[in-house]
């Protein structure tokens, strides 16, 4: 079991920038999705998922992901990285399954408890097999669920209410509206959510955030679950 190459990826994350870290056992995630979203399907006999985020106002090094596959491969563990923008994993469910918050069935975003929906998660790292051991679920979804007890402002924040509060949002919707302007630069769901509203980040690392999460939710736009789960209902 490499526990010192594991400690080594996890201070080189956090040295880059992303101060969230956390594993995933692949199979057990997988039990969860649909055939065409699972880790397998990227990369044959994955077993661990390194999920790679940002919660406070640290700027994320890009090359950092590609850099820990690399190393992974250098020490005889295929790994492959799965990027958002690429990727038809749902980085959202793997950030809830690594522990690094639960996923809003309101606006279906992860929010951390610190940190809320401020976070990012920028990328993971898929590994085959289970190099590091056994994964322990690190989910903390049934405990912190505070969309159970909130009186959403989150919906009417939102300029182009996008939000149907049951999880789906209109994307072209929301994309029209960040181009008119009123929400170029930050989300208004984002900042009215009350979870880790004492944690505002600077301006510039709010508006990389909210740029960062515009194109993955393009790039994503017929590929999530929903869309999957309508093509198989034919709906
Ligand atoms: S504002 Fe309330 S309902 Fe909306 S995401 Fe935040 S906690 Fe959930
Ligand atoms: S970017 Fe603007 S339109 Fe899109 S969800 Fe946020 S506030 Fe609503």
């Amino acid at each position: 079991m490499s526990t010192a190459l594991l400690r080594e990826l996890e201070q080189r994350a956090r040295g880059a920038g992303f101060d969230l870290f956390g594993l995933v056992d692949a199979e057990r995630f997988d039990a969860g999705q649909p055939h065409e979203l699972r880790c397998a399907r990227e990369l044959p006999g994955c077993g661990t998922v390194i999920v790679l985020g940002c919660g406070g106002p640290s700027q994320a090094q890009w090359n950092l992901p590609r850099e820990l596959a690399d190393l992974l491969r250098k020490h005889g563990h295929p790994a492959r990285l799965a990027e958002p923008m690429q990727s038809r994993l749902r980085f959202s469910a793997l950030g809830e399954a690594a522990g690094l918050g639960t996923v809003s069935p309101v606006i279906h975003r992860l929010l951390h408890p610190q940190f809320g929906p401020r976070v990012m998660v920028g990328a993971a790292v898929l590994v085959a097999g289970r190099p590091f051991g056994p994964i322990a679920d690190a989910s903390i979804a049934e405990r912190f669920q505070p969309c159970c007890h909130c009186a959403r402002p989150c919906l009417s924040a939102c300029p182009g209410g996008v939000h149907d509060g049951h999880g789906d949002v209109d994307e072209d919707r929301c994309s029209q509206e960040r181009e008119r302007g009123p929400c170029a630069d930050a989300c208004r769901v984002v900042r009215s959510c009350p979870v880790g509203a004492g944690q505002a980040l600077p301006a510039e690392v709010e508006a990389e955030r909210h740029r960062f999460e515009s194109h993955r939710a393009l790039a994503m736009r017929g590929r999530g679950l929903l869309p999957t789960i309508r093509r198989w209902l034919g709906i």
